[in-house]
Formats: structure tokens, sequence, C-alpha cells
């Protein structure tokens, strides 16, 4: 299997903080293991961070190691590690997968923010480098997230493992949250799409040519819409809306709807081609045997859905400009409807909302000011949250549809 991105070792630009990283993970996933505390609503406070110190020579606490000394600071840890049993993570499962020899990776840096991205080797666990600010949202959020995630056991945003620092002597602090790798898949994802409901700026800018699996595609790059059984459509709008509104509460913005699609029958760059050619895809059910077997991923991950038909929202490329996919009620789906021929096309789906930590602030109002005497302010991604939650779902709406 084809593993991306580039293995941390010896040399790698990157080692000596990931290797400060798994010392810290290691060192707090131990400690709180044997600590079976309850959750008391102390946790959750922002004040509730922990220094350790990690001399090179070890101490009593921590073992020694060959990197220069470091400082290591966890966030919360009694609300992570309720999230970590929540979310089924075992302790040692999660620790093995972040801390062995060799077994992280660094991605060629997805987002436009300057993150870094990290992938453990089973492909479970990411690890992104956050901004202070992004961490003093997650905090901030973290009474009212627990809630919804233990309300909503299928919810879609993102599942935090944990959230922590790293601060070599003399160097620069380095933020982690460790997350659910929404793409870790038991089929391999064939097309990632990146879906925000914004139009501006939206496309890949890679060329046509290049486009593979591992290209984050856009809103704008989406030329097809996602058909879904009666029952799945339901409980995923349903879902949508109720986290819209939990991140709206929070004032956070700029999300997105992350999809991995693995097409049922291999070929997917012909499908990809023959939809840029304006023909157009429909499928059926799958067979009782298949089906099982999707039941069985579906009960170890959360939202898989076959996908019943999937056909292209828009025939021409010219057609999904920004102002046709921002009027309320464009036509993308009647232009489907119209479309009766063509070829068979399944999928499994994966998704997620990710990129939740972003709050309107003032840097955005002020992009969201500057940007709007460009273009037409809503097809902006910098709008205010309730503006964001509504264009968002719109969007969701139109390019997720009910089978029938
Ligand atoms: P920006 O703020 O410019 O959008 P960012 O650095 O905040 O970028 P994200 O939007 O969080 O980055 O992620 C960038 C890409 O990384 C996503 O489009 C997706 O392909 C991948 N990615 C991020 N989080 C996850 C996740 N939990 N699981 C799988 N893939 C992810
Ligand atoms: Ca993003
Ligand atoms: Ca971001």
């Amino acid at each position: 299997k084809h593993q991306p991105g580039e293995t941390i070792s010896k040399g790698h630009k990157c080692y000596d903080l990931m290797l400060n990283f798994q010392l810290g993970i290691r060192y707090s996933v131990g400690k709180h293991a044997s600590m079976l505390r309850n959750l008391k609503p102390g946790n959750f406070h922002p004040k509730e961070k922990f220094w350790t110190r990690f001399p090179p020579e070890g101490s009593k606490m921590t073992p020694p190691h060959q990197s220069p000394g470091f400082r290591w600071k966890d966030y919360c840890p009694t609300v992570l590690r309720h999230l970590r049993e929540l979310f089924q993570i075992n302790p040692i499962d999660y620790m093995m997968a972040i801390c062995g020899n060799d077994v992280l990776r660094e991605l060629s840096s997805p987002g436009k923010s300057g993150s870094c991205f990290y992938l453990t080797q089973n492909g479970k666990f990411m690890i992104k480098t956050v901004r202070k600010c992004e961490v003093k949202v997650l905090i901030r959020m973290l009474p009212s997230y627990y809630k919804h995630v233990c309300r909503y056991e299928n919810s879609l945003v993102t599942r935090f493992y944990g959230v922590h620092c790293v601060k070599p002597i003399g160097g620069q602090k380095t933020r982690f949250i460790v997350m659910e790798n929404l793409l870790c898949s038991e089929y391999p994802i064939h097309r990632r799409f990146d879906l925000k409901g914004s139009s501006y700026g939206r496309t890949t800018e890679k060329l046509k040519v290049d486009i593979d699996e591992t290209t984050t595609l856009k809103d704008l790059d989406l030329n097809f819409v996602f058909r879904l059984q009666t029952s799945c459509y339901q409980e995923l709008i349903k879902q949508i809306e109720r986290d819209c509104e939990f991140l709206q509460g929070e004032r956070i913005m700029d999300y997105s709807l992350l999809v991995g699609v693995h097409f049922r029958d291999g070929n997917t760059l012909g499908k990809i081609e023959s939809c840029h050619n304006e023909k157009f895809m429909h499928g059926h059910c799958l067979p009782e045997a298949e089906l099982q077997e999707l039941d069985h991923v579906l009960a170890t991950r959360k939202p898989l859905i076959r996908l019943g038909t999937c056909m292209p929202a828009r025939a021409e490329r010219a057609a999904m400009q920004p102002s046709g996919f921002d009027e309320p009620t464009a036509g993308g789906v009647k232009n489907l409807t119209r479309s009766q021929s063509g070829e068979i096309c399944e999928a499994i789906l994966y998704f997620g909302m990710i990129d939740i930590l972003q709050d309107y602030d003032i840097s955005k109002k002020l992009e969201h000011a500057y940007k709007s005497f460009q273009v037409d302010s809503t097809s902006i991604s910098a709008v205010d949250p309730k503006l964001y939650s509504k264009r968002f779902r719109d969007f969701i709406g139109r390019v997720f549809i009910k089978d029938n």
C-alpha cells in the first residue's frame, strides 16, 4: 500500500521535535492511564495545563533521551483522556501508533495556514501543528464540545484526542493537536474533497493533469452530486444541522466537510474524465453480501455511506462559476434530473467536519471587508459564523441528494 508523506527518521528536519512529541505522549498517556478519575467541571478549566521538564539525563518522572532538554505541556489532560475513551481509543494502541520508531510521516503541507500535518503509520491518527489562538478556541469550547460529542455519537465534527505543546530549551513553542484521520479507510480513497460552500478561490490550484488520489479538491472541482439512500440522507442532513448549530454557537467558521470517495469499481480516472466530458453517472444498490461487509466497516467507523447514484451537478465547467453556486436556489440538482443516460458509478464515502478551530475574530472581519471590495461578499470564505453555517448547509443540501 502506498503511504503518503515522508517518514520522519534521523536526519529529517522535524526529527528532534517529533522525538520530543513522542516522549511527551508516552509520558502523558502512561501517567493518565493509571488514574481512573471522574470528570469534574474543574478539569475543563483553561488553567488546567501542566508543564513537565524533560532533561536529557532524565528525571524522577521522565526517561533520559538523546535530544536537548525540552518542556512538555498537556492541556486539560483529564478531559482529553475521557474523550479518547469515549471515542474508543485504546491507550496502548494510541501510544504504540504514535511512539514507535519511524512511525510518523510528515505530509506535504496540505493547508494554506502554514500548519504541519503528521500521520501515524497505521493511518489512524493525524497530528496537526496549530496556532496559539486555535488552542485557545479549542480549550474554550471544550465543555460544549464534550457535551456535543457525548450526546451525538455520530457527530461529524473532528474527534480530538490530545492537545499539547513542546518547548525546546531556548527554542520556540510548537502546539499540537492529535485528531482522527477521517480518511483512514479499509478501501482506498480515490478522490478527496474539502467543501465549504464558498466559491471564492475554491478550486484546486493544480492543473487537471496533476490531480490524483492525494490531491484535495475543492467546491468548484466537484462536478457530481452524491445520491444517498433516504435514511442515510436524512441522518446526514440532521447531523450536519446539529453540528453547524454547535459550531455557530461557538462562533466558529471556515470549517469544511472533508469527503473521501472510494469508487466501487476501480476505474476512477476514467470516471472523473467522463465527468469532465459531460457524460453522466448513475448508480445502483449493492448486493446483500457486500452490504453486510459494509455494515461491518460501518460499525467500526462512523459515517461510511453507500452511495446509490452519483451524477455530475454541473454539466459544464462554465456553469460552475461562483455566481451559479451562490444563488440560494441554484439549479444544480434540477440540472441533474434532466440527464438520464450514462455510466454506473457506486462509491463509499468517508467524511467529517474539519478545521473547526477558527474563531470569527478581528482578522477574519478584516479579511472579509477587504475581499468584499473585490467580489460578491457572500462568496467569500470569511463571513460571519451564522451566515457561514447557513451557506455551508445550503451547499451540503445541494451536493447530497436523496435517492428516490
Ligand atoms: P486552511 O486554514 O488554509 O484551510 P489548515 O492548515 O488549517 O488550512 P486544514 O483545513 O485543517 O488545514 O486541513 C487541510 C487539509 O488536510 C484538508 O483539506 C484535508 O485534506 C487534510 N486534513 C485535515 N484534517 C484532516 C483529518 N482530520 N483527517 C483527514 N484529513 C485531514
Ligand atoms: Ca481548512
Ligand atoms: Ca485553518
